[in-house]
């Protein structure tokens, strides 16, 4: 294995547990990947501390709490952040040995199609000949043309992860979902939060419908939104940065000040120094290793998975691959259900969606039926004062099996895991409405939009 992310590690766990004499080349420093050291884990650090700081200021007093003086301790909060990691990518580190697998910490290059050389981290090199080898070498933060990230007071992802000073104002280049979870983060933490958008509307690949609500959701906690906007110009000064705002459509030109700039529009596969050519593997015009149906590149005993092969950059989409391809190297069936990954922001509320959106299913000519249930009429959401959102279930007209399902909520990345089970089998909307679930649960949310899919909603 080549990376030792979530692509990385999985595929290397099952490949001893399958018995390969596996190692794993993963230059950081610590393995775990993107995901573990400077995505998924600190991010969601930061959003539950921040979530929590945000609770105790406006939402306590509702329960009849008072928590008067609450403030943060931004060093600390950071501190937790870096335990949490610390933690988590040594338990990978155990997870290697308890599989036998060996971590050679540096960066591995292709000599040719079959020898790697290993340039270690504490110097000197290694050769290693290898049957078959799992390129996971994940992603890198991109920018736009023209613009420089410093990671000091122009960030990407990473340095946004670390500010040593929550910024008065931060604008956020890109409305995706990595700009509009760190947006959160120093949102709550005091922070003027701008997000400039260069589409009509943010998270574009999500059910319209969906993102609509989420971003008057996200306007009403004081998030300002430039969308059809593109930045043209980023310039940092002694203190801030100047960010040129053009309408995409045309129009006058704005400039904005930010004591931080985020650039959130984006990632690129990384295949940097990685020999590619030396082993003849093929990239595709924007980078990516295109691979077939079994993860094969097309040097049959290369295979390539996660980011760097491009599709959903998700850290459960990335494992999935891993464990497949590992599992078809020992002549097995291992395979990836696209249709049903999920995805989550994990912002407040939380946004989760997998498979069709209803835009996605006119466009496909696909006859379709929806059953929606808002959080305003579940009980449980109503006892704990989280009723934002609602859980949206979509099914196909004919056959009633579930094609797709978006919830905004508190707790949606949670919910969602039900209808992916549901899909999984191949489960209709009657299949999740005859479900039992616990009262008084949010679950129960997922129930009557089922339920409602057959016009048989229940509790409004
Ligand atoms: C801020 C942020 C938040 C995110 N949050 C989420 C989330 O909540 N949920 C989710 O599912 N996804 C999330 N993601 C995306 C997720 O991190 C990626 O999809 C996932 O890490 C991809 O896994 P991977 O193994 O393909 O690549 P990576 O995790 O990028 O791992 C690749 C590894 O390969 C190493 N490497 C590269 N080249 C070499 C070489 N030549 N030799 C040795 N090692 C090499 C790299 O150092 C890296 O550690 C987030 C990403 C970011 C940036």
């Amino acid at each position: 294995m080549i990376g030792g992310g979530p692509a990385g590690y999985t595929a290397a766990i099952r490949a001893g547990q399958l018995g390969f004499k596996t190692a794993i080349v993963e230059k950081r420093g610590t393995l775990g990947g993107t995901c573990l050291n400077v995505g998924c884990i600190p991010s969601k650090a930061l959003l539950h501390a921040t979530e929590l700081f945000d609770e105790a200021q406006h939402g306590f007093a509702k329960f009849g709490i008072k928590a008067d003086g609450v403030s943060v301790d931004l060093p600390a909060m950071m501190a937790h952040k870096a335990k949490v990691v610390t933690e988590l990518t040594k338990g990978i580190e155990f997870l290697m040995k308890k599989n036998k697998v060996t971590y050679l910490a540096g960066a591995g290059r292709f000599k040719s199609a079959d020898t790697i050389e290993v340039t270690l981290n504490d110097g000197g090199t290694k050769e290693i000949k290898a049957a078959r080898t799992l390129i996971a070498t994940g992603s890198d933060v991109s920018s736009l043309p023209g613009i420089e990230i410093d990671e000091k007071t122009v960030v990407s992802s990473t340095g946004a992860l670390a500010l040593d000073k929550v910024p008065g104002k931060l604008i956020v280049i890109g409305g995706g979902v990595i700009g509009l979870e760190l947006g959160s983060v120093w949102k709550r933490l005091g922070a003027e939060v701008t997000v400039v958008e260069f589409l009509d509307r943010i998270t574009p690949a999500m059910d319209g419908e969906v993102s609509k609500n989420f971003q008057r959701i996200l306007g009403k906690q004081g998030f300002e939104f430039m969308l059809s906007h593109k930045v043209t110009a980023v310039k940092p000064g002694k203190k801030g940065a100047k960010v040129t705002v053009e309408p995409r459509d045309g129009g006058e030109a704005k400039t904005l000040e930010a004591d931080i700039v985020l650039v959130a529009v984006g990632r690129r596969p990384y295949t940097d120094n990685l020999g590619l050519d030396a082993a003849g593997v093929e990239t595709t015009d924007r980078g990516f290793i295109p691979v077939d149906a079994h993860y094969a590149t097309n040097v049959g005993h290369i295979y390539a998975v996660g980011d760097v092969i491009g599709g959903l950059m998700l850290a459960h989409k990335a494992e999935e691959e891993g464990v497949a391809a590992v599992e078809i190297m020992a002549g097995q069936h291992g395979h990836v259900n696209y249709e049903s990954i999920p995805g989550v922001i994990y912002t407040m509320p939380e946004v989760a969606n997998v498979g069709a959106t209803e835009e996605s299913l006119k466009a496909a000519g696909i006859a379709y039926k929806t059953g929606k249930f808002p959080f305003t009429a579940n009980s449980r959401a109503k006892a704990n004062s989280q009723t934002e959102g609602f859980v949206k279930v979509i099914a196909d007209a004919a056959t009633d099996r579930i094609l797709g399902a978006h919830i905004i909520g508190a707790d949606a990345g949670n919910m969602i895991a039900e209808i992916v089970t549901a899909m999984e089998f191949g489960g209709a909307a009657e299949d999740l409405a005859r479900t039992s679930h616990a009262h008084p649960t949010e679950m129960e949310a997922v129930r009557e939009a089922a339920l409602g899919v057959n016009g048989g909603t229940r509790q409004m």
